[in-house]
């Protein structure tokens, strides 16, 4: 039941009262030890928010978030503070979206990717370089590199020095914030790889942050879509694609980009009427019933609850009658 609401100072054109954006608004669900969760949605669906907030960059307005550590001990990230909190950011860290902004210029690549060994373990000199080279070559990078500034490498390179910083405490789960949605599409394959090989090594656990769901489909084992501020569906990966559930799924497959120019007459698209609901505001009931062409009464009167639907979870009154598109019927190649 996690939310992280965002209040706003004034009154809104929707509201008197204090209005807030309801970012993530009442969200449940779990990540595999050893998976990969996609969490997909367009820009403003709070998938960034919810990333966020499992990292406490923002504060949690309300819920829990449950972790076991390494230790056995089950905490709540949500509320731990002190020591814990410096526990839980060694076994949980983040990959950013911007591998420009998140590296700081004046830090050479000893001092980016060593700072968070030498803060928790005290490293330093020989031993830490040695760690650092060790952990460049890991993610393809020459130990050479050690001594340059962010500014002399390549976008790719950058995301892979940020990849390197994320492991250096050998951490558990891994929360990749659009990790590859600045690069150019082929640095994109190279890096989705880098991250499968990293998980098998380090036996990670990702929680993975996209806008693009063909990115995700090579490298999930379950997807969770989220619609202004609420998770709407949550299913394995080939499940979604092949049979998704929720309406808004079935778009989203829809607009997944087609490289091949031939195969274009051949797509069907699924065409959302008016805009995504505002997360001030948002629609009674179903938060996509001002779009969805199935809506009911009870739709737009009543909020559905995440389900289990044919082995996956879908927020849909009427899951179980429709019959949606998955991407072959779409004539999407994802
Ligand atoms: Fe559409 Fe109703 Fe399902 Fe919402 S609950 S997705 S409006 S059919």
């Amino acid at each position: 039941h996690l939310k992280k609401h965002y209040h706003l100072k004034k009154p809104s054109l929707f509201s008197a009262a204090q209005p807030s954006v309801k970012a993530v608004d009442d969200v449940s669900f779990d990540i595999l030890e050893g998976e990969t969760l996609s969490l997909v949605g367009e820009s403003g669906c709070g998938k960034t928010s919810l990333g966020q907030t499992i990292m406490r960059v923002h504060a949690v307005t309300s819920g829990e978030v449950l972790y076991r550590m390494s230790d056995g001990r089950e905490v709540d990230l949500a509320a731990a503070s002190g020591k814990t909190l410096k526990a839980i950011h060694r076994e949980v860290r983040m990959i950013f979206q911007d591998p420009n902004g998140s590296l700081n210029p004046r830090m050479n690549v000893r001092d980016i990717v060593g700072e968070p060994i030498r803060m928790a373990e005290g490293l330093s000199g020989r031993a830490l370089d040695d760690r650092v080279s060790d952990l460049l070559g890991k993610v393809g990078l020459r130990p050479e590199y050690l001594t340059r500034y962010p500014h002399a490498f390549s976008g790719g390179e950058r995301q892979r020095i940020g990849i390197a910083r994320a492991l250096a405490l050998n951490p558990r789960l891994v929360v990749a914030d659009e990790a590859v949605s600045a690069l150019d599409v082929s640095i994109q394959a190279q890096t989705l790889n880098l991250l499968a090989d990293l998980k098998e090594e380090f036996g990670l656990t990702f929680l993975f942050i996209a806008h693009d769901l063909s990115v995700v489909r090579h490298i999930s084992d379950r997807v969770a879509v989220m619609y202004v501020g609420r998770m709407v569906e949550l299913t394995e990966t080939e499940a979604l694609f092949t049979r998704p559930r929720h309406p808004y799924t079935e778009a989203l497959l829809s607009a997944v980009p087609i490289p091949d120019p031939r195969m274009r007459s051949k797509r069907r698209r699924v065409r959302l009427p008016g805009e995504v609901a505002s997360p001030i505001n948002p629609p009674s009931g179903c938060a996509f019933h001002p779009r969805c062409r199935f809506a009911s009464e009870i739709c737009k009167i009543e909020a559905p609850q995440l389900r289990t639907v044919d082995g996956g979870l879908v927020a849909c009154h009427h899951a179980e009658d429709l019959t949606l598109d998955g991407v072959d019927s779409l004539g999407v190649a994802a």
